[in-house]
C-alpha cells in the first residue's frame, strides 16, 4: 500500500530504450539520447528485480520498452519472470512490427497479454506517426491472434489533425477481431511541437465522434490487462472500446497501482513526474533491492503533474511507456 491507499502490485518493466520505429510523440527526430548498452539490465538482473517485487506483493508483469522484440533475449526475460511464484499474469507492449516471427515464442515463454499500437489504419498516416509500415503490424496482429494469448488489445494515441479521421476505421478494425481498442491522450513526454497542446486531442473529443456512428454503453467492472482505461462497448458494432486520459481524467491517478523499471535499472514511481531512484548499484552489488523498492512505493506521488507545465526530462522512450 502507498502513502495514498493505492495497492502497488503492477510493475512495467522497459528492456530496452531502443526503438525501431520514431513515433511523433515518443522520441524526437534525431534523438541520440541512448543509454549505453552495459547500463541495460541483463535478463537475470530483471528477473532478480521482479523476484524482489514478487515478495514485495506485485504480481502483474508488463514487458516494454523503446522495442521490447528488439532485445534478443526477450523469450529468456519473459519466460524467467514467468517461472517465478507470485507471477500472476505477464503482458508484453510492442509496435507489432517483428511480431509476425515471434508472437507464438513470446506465447510459448509465458506471456498471457499484447498490447499492439496502431495508431492508424491508413498506410500514409501510420508511416507520418511512427516511420513504419502498416502492413507489418497488420501481420503482427495476425499473428497474435492466431497465437492465442489470452488478450490482445490494440493502442492508437490521439493527434490532433493526424490521425482523428482514423479512429472510427480504427473501432471498425478491432471489433471485427473481437479485440479490446484503447484511446490514448498525448502525454508532454517529449520536448517537441508534435507533443505540444495543439496537437492534443481529449478522449471525450473521440467519445463524440464514436457516438456520431454507434451508442457507447459504459463497461464499469470490464478491465482487460489492468491498464487504466475506462471502457465502453458500442451496443451495435459490439466494440470494446476503452479511454485512457491522463490529462483530462481529473481522478486518473487515483486507482494507479504500478511502478515502472527503466531499462538502465532505475525505479519510476510516476511517469509523469521526474523522480527516480537508481536500483543498478544496489542490484550489482548485491544489496537489499526490496527496500529500495519498497521506499520507491514510499515515495509514489498521489498525482501526475501534466497539469502543472509538466517538463519532460527524458522522452517517453528512454522511461518506457
Ligand atoms: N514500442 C512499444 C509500443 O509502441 O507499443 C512499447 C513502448 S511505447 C512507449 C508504449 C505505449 O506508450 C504505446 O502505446 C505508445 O503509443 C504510448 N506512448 C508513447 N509516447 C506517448 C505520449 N507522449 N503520450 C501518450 N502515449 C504515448
Ligand atoms: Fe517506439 Fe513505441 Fe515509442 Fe513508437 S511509441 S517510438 S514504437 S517505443
Amino acid at each position: 500500500m502507498d502513502p495514498f491507499g493505492r495497492t502497488i502490485d503492477y510493475l512495467r518493466i522497459s528492456v530496452t530504450d531502443r526503438c525501431n520505429e520514431r513515433c511523433l510523440y515518443c522520441m524526437p527526430e534525431g534523438y541520440k539520447g541512448w543509454s549505453k548498452k552495459a547500463d541495460h539490465l541483463s535478463a537475470a538482473e530483471i528477473i532478480k528485480v521482479v523476484a524482489a517485487s514478487c515478495a514485495l506483493g506485485f504480481r502483474k508483469f508488463r514487458l516494454t520498452g523503446g522495442e521490447p522484440l528488439l532485445r534478443k533475449d526477450i523469450e529468456e526475460i519473459a519466460a524467467g519472470i514467468w517461472s517465478l511464484p507470485g507471477v500472476q499474469t505477464l503482458g508484453i507492449s510492442t509496435n507489432g512490427v517483428l511480431l509476425a516471427r515471434q508472437a507464438r515464442g513470446l506465447k510459448q515463454a509465458g506471456v498471457r497479454s499484447v498490447n499492439i499500437s496502431l495508431d492508424a489504419l491508413d498506410a500514409a498516416i501510420y508511416r507520418n506517426v511512427t516511420g513504419g509500415n502498416v502492413q507489418d503490424v497488420l501481420a503482427g496482429i495476425d499473428a497474435a491472434i492466431a497465437a492465442d494469448f489470452e488478450v490482445v488489445k490494440l493502442n492508437c494515441v490521439l493527434l490532433r489533425g493526424i490521425n482523428e479521421d482514423q479512429i472510427w476505421p480504427l473501432v471498425q478494425f478491432a471489433a471485427e477481431r473481437k479485440m479490446p481498442l484503447r484511446f490514448i491522450e498525448l502525454m508532454p513526454m517529449s520536448k517537441i511541437a508534435e507533443t505540444d497542446r495543439s496537437r492534443f486531442f481529449s478522449i471525450d473529443e473521440a467519445l463524440q465522434i464514436l457516438s456520431a456512428y454507434d451508442t457507447p454503453q459504459p463497461l464499469p467492472e470490464y478491465r482487460p490487462g489492468h491498464g487504466p482505461a475506462r471502457y465502453y462497448e458500442l451496443s451495435h458494432t459490439k466494440a470494446r472500446v476503452g479511454f485512457i486520459g491522463a490529462v483530462t481524467t481529473h481522478d486518473f491517478c487515483e486507482s494507479c497501482n504500478k511502478l515502472r523499471l527503466t531499462a538502465d535499472g532505475r525505479i519510476r514511481p510516476c511517469l509523469g513526474r521526474h523522480g527516480e531512484i537508481d536500483l543498478t548499484p544496489t542490484l550489482r552489488s548485491g544489496g537489499d533491492i526490496e527496500a529500495i523498492i519498497r521506499e520507491a512505493i514510499l515515495n509514489k506521488p498521489e498525482s501526475h503533474a501534466f497539469a502543472e507545465c509538466y517538463e519532460p526530462g527524458r522522452p517517453m522512450t528512454a522511461i518506457g511507456g
